[in-house]
């Protein structure tokens, strides 16, 4: 079987849920290999055992965190050379498409981004014009390198016992040009992370700027909190927490959108979502023409008698 590299994405050892669907992926395509960037990769070892990685390649030189992507995509490549991977999987986030942007140059190989789905061809799947049209390639030069974005697989549990291969790389001059000078985690919200979550609250231009009601039923469900652009552009929300074309994809079990009309580019970061609530008060938003669920009402007082209602059944 052919070795599938797989670019762990973590925070200081902790393994995000898109590798554990990478990796999902990778037993369809062939022997995942798991590559973990940084001085922690023991504590990551269970969860990339539990999806199934075989082996655990662990670059620790310090140069790979200390500078923008250019190291991280050379040191792939010493990587893939030793190898020699039928497929590279990588989380399809900003850093990851730049790395695999990069590295698909120094290999001369084919890239496809954004992939909903990668199945045995390995064949994937995008969804382009905002969610209007799916498209099916396949590459067919070199070392497929493939961008994932999340939840374009259901992780399943493997439960293999990897071990740790230290891997050394060395860095050139000309990939260390752009130093980190800083790097400060987001302020902790107690929230799901947004595109991990089961359930996202979200709120549009209907919240007038207030999402405390929104925020407030989020966190009677523990859920996530996401934002329509048009909140994002009026400075109600950060956009970190945008879904759409121009946000996240995400597609939790419960997806409830308040005060958010349906625009064809806000459907493209939410509509494979499992079930789909929307608050609005105009009975004729599209919104409703997408959802499971309906409510025709003011959000300021759905929002509050839900959470109410939540928090009394959970009590
Ligand atoms: P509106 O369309 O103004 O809708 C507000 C809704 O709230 C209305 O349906 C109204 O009836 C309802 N409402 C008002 N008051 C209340 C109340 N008190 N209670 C209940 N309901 C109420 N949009 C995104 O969301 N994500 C993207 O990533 C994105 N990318 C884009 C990329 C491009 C290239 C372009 C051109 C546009 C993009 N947009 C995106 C913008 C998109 O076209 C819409 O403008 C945007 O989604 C509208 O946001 P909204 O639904 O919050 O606001």
């Amino acid at each position: 079987m052919s070795n599938v590299l797989v670019l762990v994405d973590h925070t200081a050892g902790v393994v995000r849920k898109t590798t554990a669907e990478l990796l999902t992926i990778a037993r369809r395509l062939g022997e995942p290999v798991a590559v973990f960037i940084g001085d922690n990769a023991s504590e990551a070892l269970p969860a990339l055992g539990q999806y199934g990685a075989t082996k655990v390649i662990a670059l620790t030189n310090p140069e790979l965190s200390q500078y923008l992507v250019s190291p991280k995509a050379e040191a792939l490549q010493q990587v893939a050379a030793k190898i020699e991977p039928s497929v590279i999987l990588i989380s399809s986030n900003a850093e990851g498409k730049e790395i695999a942007a990069r590295l698909a140059v120094k290999l001369e190989s084919g890239l496809i981004t954004d992939a909903v789905d990668v199945q045995e061809g390995p064949v994937t799947t995008q969804s382009v014009f905002a969610g209007n049209y799916t498209v099916k390639s396949k590459i067919t030069k070199g070392t497929a390198i493939i961008t994932v974005k999340p939840n374009a697989a259901t992780p399943e549990a493997a439960e293999t016992s990897p071990e740790v291969e230290e891997f050394d790389v060395t860095i050139s001059d000309a990939a260390k040009t752009a130093r980190i000078t800083e790097s400060k985690p987001r302020a902790a919200t107690g929230r799901p992370e947004l595109t991990e979550a089961a359930i996202i609250v979200s709120g549009g231009r209907g919240t007038g700027g207030d999402f405390g009601p929104v925020e407030a039923f989020a966190d009677s469900l523990g859920a996530a909190v996401g934002a329509s652009r048009a909140a994002v552009d009026s400075g109600w929300y950060p956009h970190a927490y945008q879904v759409g074309q121009t946000g996240k994809t995400v597609s939790p079990q419960l997806y409830v959108a308040a005060g958010i009309s349906g625009a064809i580019q806000h459907r493209a970061g939410m509509q494979t979502s499992k079930t789909i609530v929307a608050i609005n008060k105009d009975n004729e938003a599209p919104i409703f023409e997408l959802v499971d669920f309906g409510v025709v009402g003011d959000l300021h007082k759905v929002l509050p008698a839900a959470t109410e209602e939540v928090t009394k059944r959970k009590s």
